[in-house]
């Protein structure tokens, strides 16, 4: 049976907001000490809860535990060891320079906290979305509420356990419930809001912040175009394009959405993808082990839609009682099919050809800005073409996902596909208000800026 996730009352998120409030005002969260004490409390609880929260995600998701560490607990890992040695360096007042005009003065900038954070998080990735925006906010000194998504139960109950385990609930709670408790958190005082989602419910957010003027990060989605270019090495892109598509049943925000393959090598490299998926999840890839199922019937359902938009080439098979869809690889679409309309959010791959690299800037330019572009090619003078002419959020070049798993590279959308950046030092940065200090000399005094001067227009038209 699923723990199914109720509804939370307005009356205890006004609650769990006050002592949230009052516990910050306190101004225990911001010593950098402290920072450094709960990301180290926060790794603990993840590693003491590792075994429940594989368990939750086979459940919820079917993932298998190589997927779960790679994709989930890992990255948290890795995202806390890089913020605890590089928290002291971000936290630090920093120095500026001084204007002529400002002669005998220092100017300086302070990071500081928001205050209480908001972090909204997502089914597909369900701990690190919901943990990974947490680092941020606790090495900013701020306290926050989680709201985990309603659509994996099991994992909610595992997020609620390790966070109550490891921190007071004045610091960092976790609220749960659907879209009914998450609005009723978007109607509180938050001091900021990070919320990972849908493009539509990414406007009801912003929306609910704009009336109260609360800053906000939008991690987003949308439709995140692969082109294969004629020179790129077909063999490699095929594995890493198959690795990024299918994994976790094609339920990853920045999955190649769709293919864009110049048409002299698309037949190699479709039967290489071919050869990949069986070697990945064998002939019979909806009853391997490791490969994921779609989250819930409605899913599975939209996704089954667009099984007869095109022609299937690879692939097409389902399981109902499981909720699996087999990697499926589709031609014969093109761009007014309902696939190519909506993220696909699935592992459904629609095909489309091209013979002349401008016209993917053009079709890829005409619509919302991707969240992710993947570029295969050996080909500087196309790598510059497309990252030079094409505005997403981020990318990789021979390569998919992997941009999203270094703490060097800030994570985020543009224009549709999202508003903000974090990870790393970007995470830091998004969760602190940067507060500039101007701080005057009493040495001196000058006059001009006063309106006795005589003299004073004279001077600093100069
Ligand atoms: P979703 O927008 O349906 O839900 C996200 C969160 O918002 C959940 O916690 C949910 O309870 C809450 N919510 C749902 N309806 C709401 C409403 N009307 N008002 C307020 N809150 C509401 O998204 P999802 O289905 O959980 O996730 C899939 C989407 O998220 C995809 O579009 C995917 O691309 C995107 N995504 C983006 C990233 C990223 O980093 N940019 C990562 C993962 C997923």
């Amino acid at each position: 049976m699923e723990p199914a996730v109720k509804e939370t009352s307005q009356k205890e998120i006004k609650e769990v907001l006050n002592r949230h409030k009052e516990y910050f005002n306190k101004q225990c969260t911001k010593p950098i000490d402290f920072r450094i004490e709960q990301l180290k409390k926060l790794k603990q609880s993840i590693k003491n809860s590792e075994q429940d929260i594989f368990d939750a995600l086979k459940k919820d998701l079917n993932k298998s535990e190589f997927e779960s560490y790679l994709t989930e607990v890992g990255i948290l890992y890795s995202e806390i060891d890089f913020t605890l040695k590089s928290v002291r360096k971000w936290a630090k007042p920093k120095k500026v320079k001084t204007a002529l005009t400002h002669f005998g003065s220092k100017g300086y900038i302070i990071p500081e906290p928001f205050g209480t954070a908001l972090i909204i998080a997502p089914w597909n990735y369900p701990v690190q979305l919901a943990l990974s925006p947490l680092v941020g906010a606790i090495a900013a000194g701020n306290t926050a509420v989680i709201k985990p998504s309603e659509l994996t139960p099991n994992v909610s109950k595992v997020i609620i356990h390790l966070v109550s385990t490891a921190f007071s609930s004045e610091y960092i709670s976790v609220v749960e419930g659907g879209a009914e408790t998450s609005q009723s958190l978007l109607k509180q005082e938050m001091d900021y809001i990070f919320f990972t989602g849908s493009v539509n419910v990414g406007k009801v957010v912003m929306e609910a912040a704009s009336k109260r003027l609360i800053p906000v990060t939008l991690e987003l989605g949308g439709k995140s175009p692969c082109i294969v270019h004629k020179d790129a090495n077909i063999k490699l892109a095929a594995k890493r394009i198959v690795f990024g598509k299918f994994t976790n049943a094609g339920q990853t925000c920045i999955a190649p959405d769709y293919l864009f393959v110049h048409k002299e090598i698309k037949d190699e490299l479709i039967s290489s993808m071919k050869q990949v998926i069986t070697e990945f999840y064998g002939h019979t890839p909806i009853a391997h082990d490791s490969y994921g199922k779609i989250v819930n019937s409605s899913h599975f359902k939209r996704l089954q839609g667009y099984l007869n938009n095109g022609r299937i080439i690879i692939g097409g098979d389902f399981d109902e009682s499981s909720l699996k869809i087999a990697p499926t690889i589709m031609d014969d679409v093109d761009w007014k099919s309902p696939v190519m309309q909506e993220e696909i959010f699935g592992p459904i791959f629609p095909v489309l050809e091209y013979s002349d690299i401008t016209d993917v800037i053009m079709s890829v330019n005409k619509r919302p800005k991707p969240l992710a572009l993947y570029l295969f090619t050996q080909s500087g003078q196309v790598e510059r073409s497309i990252t030079g002419s094409i505005s997403f959020g981020g990318g990789s070049i021979n390569d998919t996902l992997m941009h999203i798993a270094t703490p060097y590279l800030p994570f985020g959308g543009v224009g549709e596909s999202g508003t903000g950046s974090y990870h790393g030092m970007s995470s830091f940065q998004t969760f602190s208000h940067y507060k500039s200090i101007l701080k005057q000399t009493n040495a001196f005094d000058f006059t001009f800026k006063y309106p006795s001067a005589k003299h004073g227009l004279k001077i600093m038209r100069k």
